[in-house]
């Protein structure tokens, strides 16, 4: 682990002016200029995109969530370091690209854009043109650094001609830099497998989180009956990485019910940190982006910046967030229940948008995200919820769920 944060990690900001020279970026970016010590330290580590060379702040800005007006915001990410602005077309209703196009203009050569569309089996290249327009006129700029494929969850979309025949003639327009995958839902072992033995990205933005981790539950595996998730994910991670693509980590929180774990903090040390560096820690990982809400959550957040230990204290945090949720939460990438319920109810969408609601309390986005649910939970209010009643690998019970989301969401 050492050596091989030796080899990703550039403690000192002056790496990132050094390097980003050869990147388009220049020396004198304004983390450099913001950054001065341990009081307001901002973001203390850079690390370097796999094959990319792209050198991105260790926490970075996700946008999902973001409102109209919010440009303050993400300056004030800007200005404690962050350099990394990941977005998608349809992020808040389409309002995501916008604000972040706002809020970074004039400053485009100090950061790197990542923003996503979604590719399906028989999309027509023309399309994916067509929204990647969009985008850059939305994002007042003439090329996007990341252009992820989004939320692939079946090989199909990652056999689809089309999406490499647009990559490859975006790129040589200079329209995109680098492409990417994005993924958190069920399958993403098996497409991130695909996808790296076939050489189809430069960057992987994936699900990443402790309660994915099986190193975590080896540690409970006595006393607790919890089921490691995607037990093949970190090997399919690993593959990456010795092809040096870039992975980025997403999802840390694992559903952020912070104000939930405010009682069990001491000394300063929280749980969102925590998780960071626990996401952090892992060998495979090179970065993470977190929805950014606050202000003061970006400052919680970066607190974890350039810290790839996981303490005891930590640990606790974690474990304690786990027994918390473990009932409630339904895991990213995980679809085990697929296929449980007769009238095709998206039960792992469902209860994500559950989540949006009630964990991280944002009733708003929830009900953006369960709009586009292709079987919401309509059928469960007459359902007597028996086929889907043991369907739960982590013992949700799922019917108890489903039914009332669809009363606070549609
Ligand atoms: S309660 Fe019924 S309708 Fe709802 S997910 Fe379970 S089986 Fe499907
Ligand atoms: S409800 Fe359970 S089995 Fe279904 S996706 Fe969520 S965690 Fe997995």
């Amino acid at each position: 682990m050492a050596s091989d944060m030796d080899r990703r990690s550039f403690l000192k900001i002056g790496a990132v002016g050094a390097t980003g020279l050869a990147q388009g970026i220049p020396a004198a970016s304004l983390a450099e200029t913001k950054i001065s010590g341990d009081k307001d330290p901002g973001v203390r580590q850079y690390v370097e995109l796999g094959k990319t060379g792209l050198r991105i702040s260790d926490i970075s800005f996700g946008s999902s969530q973001i409102k109209a007006g919010e440009e303050s915001l993400v300056r004030h990410a800007l200005a404690k370091g962050v350099n990394y602005f990941d977005t998608a077309e349809d992020y808040a209703r389409g309002i995501s690209e916008p604000v972040l196009g706002r809020a970074l203009k004039g400053e485009r050569d100090k950061v790197v854009i990542g923003t996503k569309t979604k590719a399906y089996a028989s999309t027509r290249a023309s399309d994916l043109m067509r929204s990647l327009e969009t985008s850059l006129t939305r994002l007042q700029t003439d090329y996007i650094d990341i252009y992820f494929n989004h939320a692939i969850n079946s090989l199909d979309r990652l056999q689809n001609p089309e999406w490499f025949e647009f990559i490859e003639k975006s790129k040589q327009q200079g329209k995109i830099r680098f492409s990417g995958m994005s993924g958190h839902a069920g399958n993403l072992a098996k497409c991130v497998d695909y996808a790296v033995d076939n050489d189809l990205f430069d960057v992987l933005l994936l699900a990443q989180n402790f309660g994915q981790d099986p190193v975590f539950y080896e540690r409970f595996m006595r006393s607790f009956d919890w089921v490691a998730n995607q037990p093949m994910l970190p090997r399919a991670m690993e593959k990456a990485k010795a092809k040096n693509i870039g992975i980025i980590g997403m999802k840390v929180l694992r559903g952020a019910r912070l104000n939930d774990m405010r009682p069990f903090e001491q000394g300063g040390a929280t749980y969102a940190q925590a998780a960071f560096k626990w996401t952090l820690s892992q060998p495979y990982v090179d970065a993470a982006v977190i929805s950014m809400t606050s202000t003061e959550k970006i400052d919680e957040f970066l607190g974890a910046s350039g810290q790839r230990e996981v303490t005891e204290t930590d640990f606790k945090l974690l474990e304690q967030y786990a027994r918390m949720t473990d009932l409630t939460y339904c895991r990213h990438a995980c679809n085990d229940c697929e296929g449980s319920c007769p009238y095709g109810v998206d039960i792992a969408d469902v209860l994500r948008t559950r989540m949006y609601a009630v964990d991280y309390g944002n009733l708003s986005f929830a009900k953006t995200e369960y709009e586009q649910i292709t079987t919401n939970a309509n059928p469960c209010l007459s359902c007597d919820g028996k086929p889907c009643q043991d369907a739960c690998s982590h013992g949700i019970s799922i019917s108890s769920y489903c039914g009332p989301t669809h009363v606070m969401l549609s």
